[in-house]
């Protein structure tokens, strides 16, 4: 397991896990991902959804990906632990699932700086080929820039997710300095890391975040 390189000022586990890591003591799966933006406080349901977040110890909660981003948040608002996860893909990242992430934890009196902050492995722009219309569509991002595609082969480009989304990050207020991702190629890597466009259907390897 990849554990960020930064950790919040409380008590935590985390991690993104790997090919190589055991599913036995992931947390119990409450989310049915659709690629959308909205994001649940965690309960004991499956809720239909890209992200949870949780102010109780103990609670485990955790998105699960093979390609698309996983992303964790961790911070204190006032004096209460707060934690997230997200899953991104283009889709949700173009929808703001970060900044919902965010709002959610300004909701409950947290400031954007005071955020630990992790993209976990994904696919990154050496192996993302997208169609123009999902170039057009992150393009309208507030904060894209156009470094973030370069042209590929008929008319396709190579888009940068985790450079949208770490600009998205920028954008809301988050720190660089708490910025604790891991930046690998899912598709780089395939024995160490599922990847949807590998091949891998139905393996997944989980971003997720508990309060200790
Ligand atoms: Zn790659």
């Amino acid at each position: 397991m990849l554990i960020p390189t930064i950790q919040p000022p409380f008590p935590l586990s985390w991690g993104f896990t790997t090919r190589l890591d055991s599913p036995v003591g992931m947390p119990p799966v409450r989310l049915k991902q659709i690629h959308g933006c909205e994001v649940h406080a965690a309960s004991n349901t499956i809720q239909a959804g890209d992200g949870l977040w949780t102010a109780t110890p103990g609670e485990a909660i955790g998105v699960r990906v093979a390609d698309c981003t996983p992303i964790l948040l961790a911070g204190l608002a006032g004096h209460t632990p707060w934690v997230a996860a997200l899953h991104a893909g283009w889709r949700g990242a173009v929808a703001g699932i970060l900044r919902r992430g965010v709002a959610l934890f300004q909701a409950q009196g947290g400031r954007p700086q005071d955020l630990t902050w992790a993209l976990g492995p994904a696919i990154r722009q050496c192996h993302f080929e997208v169609g123009q219309e999902v170039v057009e569509a992150a393009r309208k991002d507030p904060a894209w820039q156009e470094a973030l595609a370069s042209p590929g082969a008929k008319g396709k480009a190579w888009l940068d997710l985790h450079g949208l989304l770490r600009a998205q990050a920028l954008d809301l207020g988050l720190d660089p300095a708490k910025d604790g991702s891991i930046l690998r190629c899912t598709r780089c890597e395939p024995e160490v890391f599922f990847s949807f466009r590998n091949g891998d259907i139905e393996g997944r390897q989980w971003g997720w975040v508990r309060i200790d």
